[in-house]
């Protein structure tokens, strides 16, 4: 008989790669540096890391080049490359509780999320890419006169891949599995502050069968080892995710070459609850909706507009879960919130809470730090917002909730879509007419409806104006690693 037993802290997890990927070998930087990558929760170095500059990014990119060009991916039969990568994703399940831990320890994310989120979802989002990769095929057109016209779908080239620190293991999946079922090769920079579970992956991902080259890591700095993916003419396409500042850095670099490019940028969510909604589910779309991943989520609920009759009961319903949340050590599997990931992200949290105060929001509860160690700050609900407070436009990146009233519904449609983001948005109410005519009007990549947060390998994820172009996951996700090409053959 199974007997229940409470989940256990996770070991410190081994650092067995820190070193460059490149055509299959594991190699130091050029220059020799390394920088450190440090554990959140107590701001101790956990490694040196080898630090990717141009050299590096150019010896990666010729084995990126090369694996394109010459090697076997692109060319093996494409169900083929799909058992590598259900290969891939099955070495990554056998060490799922390493993997957690290894996460925890660079991302400061709590265990069990990664455990039960992050990388259950990551393996879905490989084996869901696995599954196309025998399945990208182009159509046979009827054009005017005796001529055969069909389209193929071919690989674009070497996809340079740049991603950000708050979902490290879910992001690799969401670039690589597309990239690769298209028969793409790769140069990835992990984000400065997490390379560790990268690194991690490519070593699996050459144990699965994915031939050298295929998949090079160049851990490193935006300004250096970013800028020269963006630059290097080996390049064909880049994705990047990450901040619309550094987008708009990467557009004008790429411009020169006119590279593709496709961005998943940041939000300023709205989470809309309507008086009629079922007020216990929405009070817990509003809790999970800012402070998943300690509100690290550029698709965050951050602005929650809240129907006028239930404003004040909502709101202490909201209040009084933000104070249960427990914050504390990411190894502790009761914790449900960890600390944010570095210093900068923390002052630049600390810096948003203090100018919602100074501008006139009360703060309902939370916004100070927790502890003295570690980079832990308490989930904070800020009421009395106002439209045109920084707290209600700006991306804070941190659990820091923004409530406005609402009471009419033009109103509202306006107001939610008053900003230049466009990602996600939530909207909560049991009238059916109500909930579709809200998802129409919204101008947003994804709505969730009576729902937040919920994510599939096969559906589109992506931004309406600055939050991004280009879409990741589902079919939509290939399109940028593809070019059509048209074949027209005379019958005459
Ligand atoms: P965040 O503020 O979330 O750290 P960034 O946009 O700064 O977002 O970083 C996301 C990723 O982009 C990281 O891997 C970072 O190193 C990289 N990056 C930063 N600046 C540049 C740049 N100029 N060119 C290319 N990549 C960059």
């Amino acid at each position: 008989m199974a007997t229940a037993t409470a989940p256990v802290k996770p070991a410190r997890p081994q650092i067995h790669q820190t070193q460059l990927f490149i055509g299959g070998q594991w190699v130091p930087a050029m220059s020799g540096k390394t920088f450190d990558t440090i554990n959140p929760a107590t701001e101790e170095v956990i490694a040196q890391v080898a630090e990717g500059d141009a050299a590096d990014v150019d010896a990666a990119v010729h084995a990126a080049r090369q694996a394109f060009d010459e090697g076997p991916w692109p060319r093996m039969d494409a169900r083929e490359r799909g058992r590598i990568m259900f290969r891939l994703a099955d070495l990554i399940e056998a060490e799922i509780g390493e993997l957690a831990a290894l996460e925890a320890l660079d991302n400061g994310k709590p265990v069990s999320d990664a455990r039960t989120g992050d990388i259950p979802f990551a393996l879905d989002t490989l084996r869901y890419y696995a599954g196309w990769a025998d399945k990208i095929h182009g159509q046979t057109i009827p054009i005017n006169g005796n001529y055969f016209c069909y389209t193929r779908r071919e690989p674009v080239g070497v996809a340079g891949q740049v991603i950000p620190w708050n979902f490290p293991i879910s992001m690799v999946s969401w670039k690589w599995g597309p990239a690769l079922a298209a028969g793409c090769t790769i140069v990835m920079k992990p984000a400065e502050q997490t390379p560790l579970t990268c690194l991690r992956l490519a070593r699996l991902a050459q144990k699965a069968g994915v031939p050298d080259g295929v998949i090079n890591v160049v851990p490193g700095f935006g300004p250096t080892a970013g800028a020269a993916i963006v630059k290097h003419p080996g390049i064909d396409k880049v994705a990047f995710t990450g901040s619309g500042e550094t987008a708009q850095i990467i557009m004008r670099q790429a411009a020169d070459q006119l590279k593709r490019l496709t961005f998943e940028l940041g939000g300023k969510s709205p989470n809309i609850v309507f008086a009629d909604a079922d007020l216990d589910a929405a009070a817990v779309g509003a809790h999970v909706g800012i402070y998943l991943n300690q509100g690290q989520c550029c698709c965050a609920g951050s602005r929650l507009f809240v129907e006028d009759k239930i404003h004040g009961q909502f709101v202490e319903r909201v209040v009084e879960m933000s104070r249960k949340r427990k914050v504390g050590d990411p190894f502790d599997p009761a914790t449900e919130q960890g600390p944010q990931v570095d210093k900068a992200q923390f002052d630049k949290i600390m810096g948003y809470i203090e100018s919602g105060k100074r501008e006139g929001a009360t703060c309902a509860t939370g916004g100070k730090r927790v502890g003295d160690r570690g980079f832990f700050i308490e989930p904070t609900v800020f009421t009395n917002v106002k439209d045109e407070m920084a707290i209600a436009r700006e991306e804070i990146f941190g659990p820091v909730l923004s409530v406005l009233k609402f009471s009419d519904m033009d109103e509202l449609i306006r107001r939610a879509n008053a900003t230049n983001f466009g990602l996600a948005a939530g909207v909560w109410t049991r009238d059916v007419a109500r909930a579709h005519e809200v998802a129409k009007r919204l101008r947003a990549g994804t709505v969730w409806v009576n729902c937040y947060d919920v994510f599939d390998a096969a559906a589109p994820f992506g931004g309406f104006k600055q939050s991004g172009f280009g879409r990741e996951l589902g079919e939509r996700g290939l399109d940028p690693y593809l070019e059509t090409k048209t074949v027209t053959v005379s019958l005459k």
